[in-house]
């Protein structure tokens, strides 16, 4: 019996949104340790969904599961809670000796007071398991030192956006850990950093640039290169490794898997400039939402994106579009407001009331917008995602209210979560049919669900913890000034 030891922790932390991250937000996604690990999340299109499905396929491989975490992205992670977590996992990893280790990461944590919270666990692992092989899975948005090729004997990262390769991701790093314990292959990595920081928004897989370098990185992928992760990185998140990399594993050929990691890092300095964008405010978004004249039309808050860290809070494209005063009906997705739901499970549906919406958590992105509203549903619980990203896997949204502001139906909920999923419209009654107008805290995530259901889709640009110009930010460890692109 081969031992497999498997640990995760798995958030995209956004170093300027005024909330930390703590035990309730994993606990609302995801805090599991064990069987329970694996069991939830079987048959799912999810790292831990294709671990189950590789220990199936595999019997010669045992895995004891120690601590997985992964919340919705957000502020820096309580730094109690990461302390708590390295000592679970140096507990746990070594009770034992192992055959391979297998981690699940993000690679864009930040913690209260760690920049580069992933290196030190890496450290830690390999301090307790000498030279046991390491595999690990990294989401595409990582913000990569090349200390990690060194720390790690075999990785890959996502190579689509949205993501829906997240098992295919952990199917191949261990796949690879299984060939490496069987002396099938030699792996040894390397990781070239272009000195670019790139915004998502045209970072779909999809088309347009980041399509081109996934291509150029599969066509890299030959002879001994194993695998080419170009990664985006995540701009938001402040650490010296901020922006894009490029992570080559080769079969026991150091100079390639350089060669190449630097090769196509090239392209990711020639295609820099083709993800800097600039995008119309939200009046004059709305404006040309409308003017199309059909629907359903997605008009995005991509500053306030749950999935980039947002804090569901920024009032700019909601006070456009209340001052548009649509005459058409209207979605808002949503407000994180549980003071609210507290006061509007107490009103009842049916009751109308005078509400602040947005400017709660901070004033810095605009103040509140006052409106009067009517409740016209209550809900509770949570859904499971139709997909296709991390379809059937079940969400917690606790409880949350729909108001009618005139034509303008809006979510408020009692914690983040993202809208990605058509079944976060079903769980508040909201069928899309006549809707003109589906405004949406969301950017690259929310198109995998609704993409296909939607006219058109237009971006805003909003003051918010993601807002497009980051000079605006105040970093501390990024090299902002040298790395945007021209
Ligand atoms: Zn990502």
């Amino acid at each position: 019996m081969r031992r497999l030891a498997v640990a995760r922790i798995w958030l995209e932390v956004n170093s300027f949104s005024p909330i930390p991250t703590g035990l309730a937000d994993f606990e609302a996604t995801e805090w599991l340790r064990g069987e329970e690990a694996l069991t939830r999340f079987a048959g799912t299109p999810t790292e831990l969904g294709a671990l189950g499905a590789f220990l199936t396929a595999n019997s010669d491989w045992h895995a004891a599961v120690s601590r997985c975490a992964a919340a919705a992205p957000g502020g820096p992670m309580d730094e109690g809670l990461f302390e708590r977590f390295l000592a679970e996992v140096r507990e746990d990893f070594t009770a034992q000796r192992w055959d391979a280790v297998y981690l699940s990461l993000h690679g864009a944590l930040v913690t209260q007071q760690r920049p580069t919270p992933e290196l030190d666990l890496l450290r830690m692992v390999r301090d307790i398991v000498g030279r046991t092989p390491i595999g690990v899975s990294f989401d595409m948005h990582a913000n990569l030192g090349p200390e990690v090729a060194s720390l790690v004997d075999v990785a890959a990262g996502y190579k689509t956006l949205p993501h829906v390769d997240m098992d295919a991701t952990a199917t191949k790093v261990l796949t690879l850990l299984d060939r490496t314990m069987r002396g099938e292959i030699k792996p040894v990595g390397a990781i070239a950093r272009p000195g670019r920081i790139l915004h998502s928004f045209n970072m779909r897989t999809t088309d347009g640039p980041m399509q081109e370098l996934e291509a150029i990185a599969r066509a890299a992928t030959t002879g001994p290169i194993l695998d080419v992760t170009p990664f985006g990185g995540f701009p938001y998140g402040d650490t010296p490794y901020t922006g894009a990399s490029v992570m080559v594993y080769s079969d026991g050929d150091a100079a390639a898997a350089r060669a190449t990691a630097e090769r196509v890092a090239d392209d990711v300095q020639r295609l820099a400039p083709q993800f800097s964008v600039t995008r119309p405010s939200a009046a004059e978004g709305l404006r040309q939402a409308l003017a199309r004249g059909d629907g359903p039309i997605a008009v995005l808050e991509s500053a306030d994106n749950t999935y980039s860290g947002g804090i569901a809070d920024t009032p700019g494209l909601f006070r456009a579009l209340v001052e548009m005063k649509p005459s058409v009906d209207c979605v808002f997705a949503y407000f994180c407001d549980a003071a609210l739901v507290e006061r509007l499970f107490r009103a009842g549906e049916g009751a109308a009331l005078d509400v602040k919406l947005g400017g709660q958590v901070t004033g810095d992105f605009g103040p509140p917008v006052a409106v009067s509203a009517t409740v016209v549903k209550l809900a509770q619980g949570g859904f499971v995602n139709e997909g296709p990203m991390q379809r059937g896997v079940a969400v917690r949204v606790g409880r949350s209210a729909v108001l009618a502001v005139d034509r303008i139906r809006v979510i408020v909920t009692e914690q983040r979560v993202p809208v990605n999923d058509r079944a976060y419209l079903a769980h508040h009654g909201i069928a899309l049919d006549g809707v003109r107008l589906l405004c949406v805290k969301a950017k690259n995530h929310f198109r995998a669900a609704f993409g296909p259901l939607m006219k058109a889709v237009i971006e805003v640009d909003t003051p918010g913890p993601a807002g497009i110009d980051l000079r605006k930010f105040p970093y501390r460890y990024a090299r902002v000034a040298d790395y945007l692109a021209p």
